[in-house]
C-alpha cells in the first residue's frame, strides 16, 4: 500500500493512461450500481482511472452514472480526484489547447440526481459550496501547468448544461452574461458528489471549441474528439506532474465537509 491515493476522471477523449504501471481492471458494486476502473501505480502513489463515459464513449453525459462512480472512489479510500472535461470556450481570449483550472460552476442541468443525501439519514444536510472545488487539487495542478510551460489558466466558471444536445446561440449569450467562461455536460453532479462523500476534487477543463454563436460553425462531437485527440500527449503529461505535486495531508475542508457522508 502506497502512501497517497490519487484517481483521475477521464472525460471525453481520455479513455485510458498508459503511464499506470502494473495495472488491473477492477469492479465495484455500489449501492448506485456498478462501477469499473483500473488500480495501478505511478512513482510512489497508487493510482485509479476512470473513463466518465465508458472506455469506448458510450454514455451520454446526463446518463453517466455519477454517484455509482464517486462511491466507489469513497469506497476505494481515494485522496483527490482529478477530473477532465472537454469544454466549449464562450471567452475568445480562451483558446483551444489552454487548461482552464476551473474555480466555480452554475448548474444548468435539469434531472441528474445530485446529491448522496436523499433523505434516508434522518436530517437535512446542506453541504458548503463557498469554494466549489478543491483549492489544494487545483494549485498542484496549477504548479504542474506551469513547471510544464502550459497554458493554464486559475480560475474560471463552468457552466453545466444537461445536453446532450449542445447548446443554443441564444443560451450561450446568457451564460457569459452570467459570468460563466466556458460550458459542459459533466461537471455537475460530479464535483458536488465528490464534496459530499469529503474528497478532495479538482476538473482540468480543457476547451475543445468556441461555443455556438462565438464560432459560426456547426458543432460536431466529432469535431470535439478530434481536437482532444490532439492533445492527449500533454494532458497526460499535465496528469502525471499533477498527481506528483497532490500532498497527503491537504489544508483543505473537503474530508470534513463529508462527515455525514452515509457510506455503502
Ligand atoms: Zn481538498
Amino acid at each position: 500500500m502506497t502512501e497517497l491515493r490519487v484517481a483521475i476522471i477521464g472525460g471525453s477523449g481520455i479513455y485510458r493512461q498508459s503511464f499506470i504501471e502494473n495495472s488491473k481492471e477492477i469492479t465495484l458494486d455500489t449501492r448506485f450500481g456498478k462501477a469499473a476502473l483500473k488500480e495501478g501505480i505511478y512513482q510512489d502513489r497508487t493510482v485509479f482511472f476512470m473513463a466518465r463515459h465508458g472506455g469506448g464513449h458510450t454514455v451520454p453525459p446526463h446518463l453517466v452514472n455519477y454517484r455509482a462512480n464517486i462511491a466507489a472512489l469513497k469506497a476505494l479510500e481515494v485522496d483527490a480526484i482529478i477530473a477532465t472535461a472537454a469544454v466549449g470556450s464562450l471567452r475568445r481570449e480562451i483558446s483551444p489547447g489552454t487548461r482552464v483550472i476551473i474555480d466555480q460552476f452554475i448548474d444548468f442541468t435539469k434531472q441528474r440526481p445530485l446529491t448522496f443525501y436523499e433523505g434516508e439519514e434522518g436530517f437535512v444536510v446542506h453541504t458548503d459550496f463557498s469554494e466549489p472545488y478543491c483549492n489544494e487539487v487545483r494549485a498542484a495542478i496549477l504548479k504542474a501547468g506551469k513547471s510544464l510551460g502550459q497554458n493554464v489558466i486559475d480560475g474560471g466558471c463552468y457552466i453545466c448544461t444537461e445536453g446532450p444536445r449542445f447548446e443554443t446561440p441564444a443560451e450561450i449569450r446568457m451564460f457569459m452574461n452570467w459570468g460563466a467562461n466556458v460550458v459542459g455536460m459533466t461537471s455537475v453532479p460530479e464535483t458536488i458528489l465528490a464534496r459530499e462523500a469529503g474528497l478532495c476534487y479538482a476538473t482540468i477543463a480543457l476547451p475543445t471549441n468556441y461555443a455556438a454563436g462565438i464560432s459560426t460553425d456547426p458543432l460536431t462531437q466529432d469535431e470535439v474528439l478530434a481536437a482532444m485527440e490532439k492533445e492527449i500527449p500533454e494532458v497526460e503529461e499535465l496528469l502525471k506532474a499533477s498527481i506528483t505535486e497532490i500532498k497527503s495531508s491537504p489544508a483543505c475542508y473537503c474530508r470534513e465537509a463529508g462527515k455525514n457522508y452515509p457510506g455503502e
